[in-house]
């Protein structure tokens, strides 16, 4: 007997789950400011999910379990079905984006070591910076934490390393994290210019959503130079 698909719809991708497997769909779509800023471009879907895919075999390969299981067409990810963690985990390199109201740093300067961030996903708060004593409210408990934050480290190193062999500087980025059936912790959603700051290691400029965040300039020629340049991380 076959179980009809559950489907999400979020504000970047579709999710279409089938019992244990799940087909991540990444739309044209580009919001920025929590769908205050919004516009599209052709294509977009399909850079996205071909970075994510390089990006998550790649951490596959340095030993970092992901979901992902292949990919089905341009634009789709297949991979395994997670019970997700409600959380935004930020890891910071350089100071950008929210950190400026936190640190008396200047911008884009490098951070003397990396900064990991816990974000409680939820609308109605408007995803707020949390602990881990706050996670343990919601039923997250410091082992997880510490755990996920391990993994965050972790590929953070892997992923600094990759792109500054192709002149990407990695700023910071977002991940989300979830169990498996068998209950262990996978890294989950997506690795794209949607979720991480990239810069040109020679001239900072950005080739990510900042560009659309802050009309940087062409944002369809940023997300291609960065998928250009990711394709020839060597893996
Ligand atoms: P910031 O806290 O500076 O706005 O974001 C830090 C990093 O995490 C950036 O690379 C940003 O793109 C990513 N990030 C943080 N929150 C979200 C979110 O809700 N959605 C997406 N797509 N990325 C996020």
């Amino acid at each position: 007997m076959t179980s009809e698909p559950i489907i999400y719809e979020g504000k970047a991708k579709i999710m279409k789950i089938i019992g244990d497997i799940a087909e991540m769909t990444f739309k044209d779509s580009l919001t920025a400011f929590n769908g205050k800023k919004r516009s599209s471009f052709d294509g977009k879907g399909a850079i996205n999910a071909e970075i994510s895919y390089i990006l998550f075999k790649l951490l596959e390969k340095h030993g970092v379990n992901t979901h992902l299981l292949s990919r089905k067409d341009e634009k789709t990810l297949v991979v395994k079905k997670l019970e997700m963690i409600p959380l935004e985990v930020v890891v910071r390199n350089y100071v950008a984006g929210s950190l400026r109201r936190r640190v008396l740093l200047e911008e884009k300067s490098k951070l003397p070591f990396p900064i990991v961030e816990l974000y409680y996903k939820n609308d109605e708060l408007g995803d707020p910076m949390i602990n881990s004593y706050h996670a343990r409210l919601y039923g997250i408990s410091e082992d997880t934490i510490s755990e996920i934050e391990d993994k965050a480290l972790r590929v953070n190193e892997i992923l600094t390393k990759a792109l500054e062999s192709v002149g990407i500087i990695l700023a910071d980025f977002k991940l989300e994290f979830g169990y498996y059936k068998d209950g262990k912790i996978l890294l989950g959603d997506e690795i794209s210019p949607d979720t991480c700051r990239f810069w040109d290691k020679e001239t900072m400029r950005s080739l990510d959503k900042d560009v659309f965040r802050f009309d940087l300039g062409d944002v369809r020629k940023a997300y291609l130079e960065a998928l250009e340049r990711i394709r020839n991380v060597k893996i």
